[in-house]
């Protein structure tokens, strides 16, 4: 068994629209400073839990990219020096329009070898309206960039139901995106809720952040079925309900999550599993380094992992691959009307059973929450 690490950098340029996540606009001042005390928790952590040797590392943000590459270096070098480092995929995400061909350099030379880039739509009104920085010419030179400093594993994101999005729009984005040559793609669909500021001004039925342009949930759920379609002509394999890879190329790290293995998280809000507890280190990335300088871990929850939300976690996290898990592995909960509801389902074309296999049907991709969620109450 190896375990993934996880480093997390919460710093962006600006907070786009649609962000539900807990990262945010610091100043540059905080970069060095975080930096040193991720290298500092490496330092306390190994002297803690026994990890098995790490093989993916993962920088993700935030918009890790805004480090300095001396600071993500050290980091990493810091890892290597205080645990069992084998490292076979190390991601860092990056914008656009942060890229230098210094940068890419530095980055490669550091131990980088996989960037995952925010590209989130082609279109500048699109981009323009959901706060993000680059525009479409920046995706394709920071592609260049990356390519000619010798980065081979690239993967870049789109958003399915941005503000102005259109079914040419999307056609022209996913189009362009294929025309760059990734490893791996991510498709996201737009998430409205209270989380993000266009999610609670849709909701409020407000028109700022172009709330009022927004497509409907059966124009994205179009958008992300075309793109299945696409995304398979041209060669990719469509592994987990928001990624597809080349073969080969499918995320290591990330297949850790959904396949519940070990991972580590470092930084302000990152999470950790270690097979029995899940914890995170608490949000606030002033109070984070001000807790690792007095040299307390900032642990802010930690819970051991009972056998039912073990069961759930199967089911949510696993389910989300499209190879499915195997039904085997839904036992070991007490009594449950899962293998009930499970029938039901079938029957109702929601999930297919097969093989001893229990995987989604492929064409409920995009109500995909609502099944597990159903799924989920069963436990
Ligand atoms: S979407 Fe990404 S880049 Fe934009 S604010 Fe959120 S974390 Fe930062």
């Amino acid at each position: 068994m190896t375990s993934g690490l996880y480093i997390q950098v919460p710093f962006c340029q600006t907070k786009c629209t649609y962000c539900n996540f807990h990262t945010g606009v610091f100043s540059s001042q905080l970069y060095e400073p975080y930096a040193r005390a991720v290298c500092r928790e490496i330092e306390i952590r190994a002297r803690g839990d026994i990890w098995p040797a790490f093989d993916t590392a993962y920088f993700g943000g935030g918009t890790p990219s805004l480090l300095a590459p001396e600071n993500l270096a050290r980091i990493l070098d810091a890892a290597r020096a205080n645990f069992d480092c084998r490292f076979e995929e190390v991601t860092l995400e990056a914008d656009p329009e942060t890229i230098t061909r210094e940068k890419a350099e530095a980055w490669l030379a550091a131990g980088f070898n996989r960037v995952s880039l925010g590209a989130q739509s082609f279109n500048d009104l699109e981009l323009q309206a959901a706060g993000r920085m680059h525009r479409r010419t920046d995706i394709a030179a920071s592609v260049s960039t990356l390519r000619t400093a010798g980065f081979r594993n690239l993967t870049l994101d789109l958003i399915a139901g941005l503000p102005h999005q259109t079914a040419d729009s999307w056609r022209d984005s996913v189009e362009s995106l294929l025309r760059l040559e990734p490893e791996h793609i991510s498709i996201y669909m737009m998430e409205i809720d209270e989380g993000s500021r266009l999610g609670r001004e849709a909701i409020a039925g407000g028109e700022r952040y172009s709330a009022g342009e927004l497509p409907s949930d059966d124009a994205m759920a179009d958008s992300y079925e075309l793109a299945c379609g696409w995304l398979a002509d041209a060669g990719f394999e469509h592994y987990e309900i928001s990624n597809w890879a080349r073969p080969g190329f499918r995320s290591r790290h990330n297949l850790k999550y959904w396949r519940r293995e070990l991972y580590l998280g470092l930084g302000a809000g990152a999470h950790s599993f270690d097979g029995l507890r899940r914890c995170a280190n608490s949000h606030e990335p002033a109070g984070y380094v001000a807790s690792i300088e007095l040299g307390r871990l900032p642990t802010e929850q930690e819970s051991t992992v009972s056998e039912r939300e073990a069961l759930e976690e199967r089911i949510f996290l696993g389910l989300r691959q499209l190879e499915g898990i195997d039904l085997s592995a839904l036992t070991g909960a007490r009594e449950n009307s899962l293998p009930a509801r499970i029938e039901d389902m079938r029957r109702d074309g929601l999930v297919i059973v097969d093989g001893g296999r229990l995987r989604l049907a492929p064409d409920r991709l995009t109500v995909s929450n609502d099944v597990l969620v159903e799924l989920m109450e069963a436990v």
